[in-house]
């Protein structure tokens, strides 16, 4: 059980700027996401875009953004859970948090702050019958978060953008055996990944089925066989294979926070603009995640709640006791 002040779900810029500020008033903070990086959409939608608005950077990369965050909060010493969504939220008293994780993880906490963004970036799903009952370790992935657990194994990957050509130059080399399946002969990814997965499929490295889609998954509890059908010829072909990666690319849904109990408003939480708090005491909404009158979807709005957040959170976990506000080069930005 991972116990916490602060647990902040969504580690995007906007959570990751609350560590700063909760660790400023000695308040350490978990931070869990759902995506295996950090970053939010940043990481994962715009990486190498530059952004003007940062106060004091006239331009900085998003990545860039997030590294120096990353490394802004790294005297705080925050914990992650990367990789797992929070579905649970249970509020079991007054500053006494649970939440869990779809991966059963647990995590309790004086204070919860969603920082969850646009909510969960879900997997676009190929539709085919069946394939939940390959989901959740039986085969059927929409992530790769660890590669070396496909070490000498069978795997099919489908897809034609930039994740579904990377993995496939990856695994390559890892793998027993690496098939791609792409829907059309043209591929979304940058060019010079599509020269050399075209390279590993001419030397045998790779198997390449182009202008196919997958149509069928089976297997005796655990997967063992993709059906594909060429979408010219009608043809079908069947592959023996440990893992089906579809890597389709992935769509913000709100998801579990939909049913925790907040006031939602066409799905964003409504909070009180004083300090960030939602209508269940001891929970705060911040960042592109909550919604108010004249709100802006801005890093810098994010940034400027993630501050009014974490003194009322302070307040709430220490009832009655006064905090005086200092500048950080006052009182400099000390270790835990
Ligand atoms: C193309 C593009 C360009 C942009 N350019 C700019 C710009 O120039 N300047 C600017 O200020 N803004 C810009 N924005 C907007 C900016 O990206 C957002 O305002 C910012 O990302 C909000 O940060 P956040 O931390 O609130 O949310 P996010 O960055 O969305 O991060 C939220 C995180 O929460 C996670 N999450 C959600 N629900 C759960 C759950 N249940 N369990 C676990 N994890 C969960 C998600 O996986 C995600 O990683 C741009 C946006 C886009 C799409």
């Amino acid at each position: 059980m991972i116990q916490t002040d602060i647990a902040i779900i969504g580690a995007g810029p906007v959570g990751l700027f609350a560590v700063f500020e909760a660790g400023l008033l000695k308040m350490r903070c978990h931070l869990i996401d759902v995506l295996p990086q950090i970053g939010g959409q940043l990481s994962e939608i715009y990486p190498k875009k530059p952004i003007y608005d940062i106060p004091g950077f006239p331009t900085v990369l998003a990545q860039e953004l997030i590294d120096n965050l990353e490394e802004q909060i790294k005297p705080f010493k925050p914990t992650y859970t990367l990789g797992e969504r929070v579905d649970g939220l249970e509020k079991r008293g007054d500053g006494d948090f649970l939440l869990t994780t779809n991966m059963g993880t647990q995590i309790e906490a004086k204070v919860v702050v969603i920082a969850g963004g646009l909510g969960c970036f879900e997997p676009r799903k190929p539709v085919i019958k069946d394939l939940a009952e390959f989901e959740n370790g039986k085969g059927v992935n929409y992530m790769i978060l660890e590669p070396e657990d496909y070490r000498g194994k069978r795997m099919v990957l489908a897809g034609g953008g930039d994740s579904a050509l990377d993995w496939t130059i990856h695994l390559a080399e890892i793998a027993e055996k690496v098939t791609l399946i792409h829907r059309s002969e043209q591929f979304r990814g940058a060019p010079d990944s599509v020269s050399k997965v075209m390279e590993l499929a001419e030397s045998g490295k790779i198997d390449l089925i182009l202008n196919s889609n997958l149509t069928e998954v089976s297997g005796n509890g655990k997967l063992n066989k993709v059906e594909v059908s060429n979408s010219k010829t009608k043809e079908t072909s069947t592959i023996d294979t440990d893992y089906l990666i579809p890597l389709f690319g992935l769509s913000p849904k709100l998801g579990p926070i939909a049913d925790w109990g907040l006031n939602i408003d066409r799905n964003a939480i409504e909070v009180n603009t004083d300090d960030y708090s939602t209508n269940i005491p001891g929970i705060y909404a911040i960042g592109d995640i909550n919604t108010y009158k004249n709100k802006l979807k801005l890093i810098l709005c994010g940034f400027h709640e993630a501050a009014l957040m974490s003194h009322s959170a302070f307040q709430y976990m220490n009832p009655g006791i006064k905090y005086t506000m200092k500048y950080t080069t006052v009182q400099g930005v000390k270790e835990f």
